[in-house]
């Protein structure tokens, strides 16, 4: 499973020379040229990482930047801000609005791509391999698929990596600060009521196939995975 990598920039000419780097290095390149192409990629495509141009049509980057850390479908994907200007005070308007990296154009591939990388490993914890299953739901982090009753349970990013967590710590309670730091990596932007909307997503989903009484809330502390 590559990594998917929404490309948010109107000139056509640095939008093909940043998919191309990115398919090069392995993950799968998402591109928008607007607002409106942007959030139309993001709900189909759920993108892990999100490189922003400042300047665009209509809108800006940084007001973009905003929108994306106020959604909660957005909120804990990565943004890294492509800009021209590289003065100090831009630099911090955009950390204020939620970016997480910069790179300055002209850029160069390599430093790029390792900026990418370097944001990808730290806002996806790694998942070992061993599928898991408890009380009749199953989980393959190969397939990146669960399973239960025979139905496939269809997950978004989040919810799965928020299951993964549960269903490897059962009968343990878990506070809203905790499972962000485990579930979304440290991140300065996200706040506690993001957990509560995908706790309430995954439970929906396993709703389907009954599960969902698996996930408890703990008045006060937080949630639990319980058989
Ligand atoms: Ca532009």
């Amino acid at each position: 499973m590559s990594a998917k990598v929404l490309i948010v920039e109107d000139e056509p000419a640095i939008q093909e020379l940043l998919a191309f780097n990115i398919t090069q290095a392995g993950f799968r390149a998402l591109r928008a040229e607007d607002e409106k192409s942007a959030w139309l990629q993001i709900r189909q495509n759920s993108p892990d990482l999100i490189l922003l141009d400042w300047m665009l049509p209509n809108t800006s980057g940084l007001l973009l930047a905003k929108q994306f850390r106020s959604d909660a479908s957005t909120s804990s994907i990565p943004i890294i801000m492509l800009t021209a200007r590289g003065e100090e005070h831009d630099k911090i308007l955009g950390f204020e609005s939620g970016v997480d990296d910069y790179i300055t154009k002209p850029f160069s591939p390599r430093e790029l791509m390792a900026r990418v990388r370097a944001m990808l490993r730290r806002h996806t914890p790694a998942i070992p391999d061993e599928p898991l299953a408890i009380d009749g739901l199953e989980l393959s982090p190969i397939s990146h698929r669960v399973r239960a009753s025979g139905i496939n349970i269809e997950l978004g990013p989040t919810e799965f990596r928020l299951l993964y967590f549960f269903m490897s710590h059962v009968e343990r309670v878990h506070s809203r600060a905790q499972l962000l730091n485990h579930v979304w990596g440290t991140q300065a932007f996200i706040e506690e009521r993001t957990v509560d909307v995908h706790i309430r997503r995954l439970r929906k989903a396993l709703e389907a196939a009954g599960k969902d009484h698996l996930i408890q809330t703990v008045r006060g502390s937080g949630y639990r995975f319980s058989a």
